[in-house]
């Protein structure tokens, strides 16, 4: 499905800009709001913008205007335009959420196939890799420039898996071959980005391992992670990417449930498929959503009720 709104064009009249994106940015939501940032910097500097995220991981503190990222709700500001970016519902916002309310107009930029179109102009391609890559077609090709283009590339790998998911599209990769022109860096971005890890979340992810439980006759496989190890470790969420991905490359395994406790008796939930269950229907109905692959939701219970409740809604699906 080609893209065919233009950034430009919701841009006319905009004074105040406010960008926001979704709790525990990941990559595509940092990779998509600083691209989207940087652009609107440089190529309409008679625009007021502020990009609006709660605190970024490190390793994504290279890119440009990083440094400029609103993590605090800081004043009262009314938007003439809030573009929400890479997320399938209005609360994925947080703390921001205000700032969407009140705005004269909003837009939504995403690719989630649960996205329930919350905005006054809704812009949703389940079929692209990111939100990023959905950024990178509204935009004027000749005005991406060196740091948009780092940004946007990051964003695509980080939700592409390194262009191996099957939400990779030849479009995805005639886009990162675009931005590729652009002279980045895009050894380092997917190096030190998206594979490498510190040796703290390596142990982590060895122990979430070493712990896993395969069930369901080998084709589900569940880990969970505490909040007394997260503590033991020092660890946050941030920590723990790539964990409920290293399960679902299990050979055998259909689906990958990773868990980790956010408060007392309530979990953070990660699903991943491989062919056949459609995580999304399962993130949606226990509140969440995410993509057909790759979904997810919090939900409250001991360990042992939040695993059967989500085993049950997989055996519906597996028959
Ligand atoms: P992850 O498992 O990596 O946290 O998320 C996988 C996908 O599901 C992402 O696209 C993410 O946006 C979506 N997702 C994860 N948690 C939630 C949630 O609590 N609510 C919604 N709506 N989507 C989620
Ligand atoms: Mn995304």
């Amino acid at each position: 499905m080609q893209v065919t709104e233009k950034i430009k064009d919701y841009l006319t009249g905009v004074k105040k800009l406010g960008i926001g994106g979704h709790i525990r940015p990941d990559g595509d939501c940092v990779g998509a709001g600083l691209g989207l940032y940087a652009y609107v910097r440089k190529n309409f500097p008679e625009i007021e913008v502020r990009l609006y995220l709660q605190p970024i991981a490190e390793k994504f503190k290279f890119l440009k205007y990083s440094e400029e990222i609103v993590s605090a709700v800081d004043h009262n500001e009314v938007y003439d335009l809030f573009i929400l970016l890479d997320s399938s519902d209005k609360d994925r916002l947080g703390e921001f959420e205000p700032y969407f309310d009140q705005a004269k107009r909003t837009i939504c930029i995403d690719h989630h196939i649960s996205n329930n179109k919350y905005a006054s102009e809704n812009i949703v391609y389940p079929t692209a890799s990111s939100t990023s890559e959905v950024v990178y077609d509204m935009l004027e090709e000749s005005l991406v420039d060196y740091d948009t283009a780092c940004a946007l590339y990051l964003g695509i790998v980080h939700d592409s898996g390194a262009f191996k998911y099957s939400n990779t599209s030849a479009h995805t990769m005639n886009v990162a071959g675009r931005l590729m022109e652009m002279g980045i860096p895009f050894t380092q971005i997917i190096d030190n980005t998206f594979y490498s890890k510190t040796y703290v979340q390596n142990q982590v992810l060895g122990r979430a391992l070493l712990e896993s439980i395969l069930f369901f006759n080998g084709k589900c496989i569940f880990s969970v992670i505490k909040r007394d190890i997260m503590e033991f470790y020092n660890i946050t969420s941030k920590d723990l990417d790539g964990v409920v991905e290293q399960l679902r490359i299990t050979k055998g395994v259909e689906c990958a449930i990773f868990l980790y406790e956010v408060a007392e008796l309530e979990y953070k939930v990660s699903l991943r498929s491989n062919e056949i269950v459609d995580v999304s229907r399962i993130a949606t109905y226990f509140g969440g959503g995410g993509h057909i692959r790759a979904a997810g939701f919090n939900m409250k219970g001991n360990m042992y009720d939040v695993i059967n409740n989500i085993s049950q809604q997989i055996e519906k699906q597996l028959g």
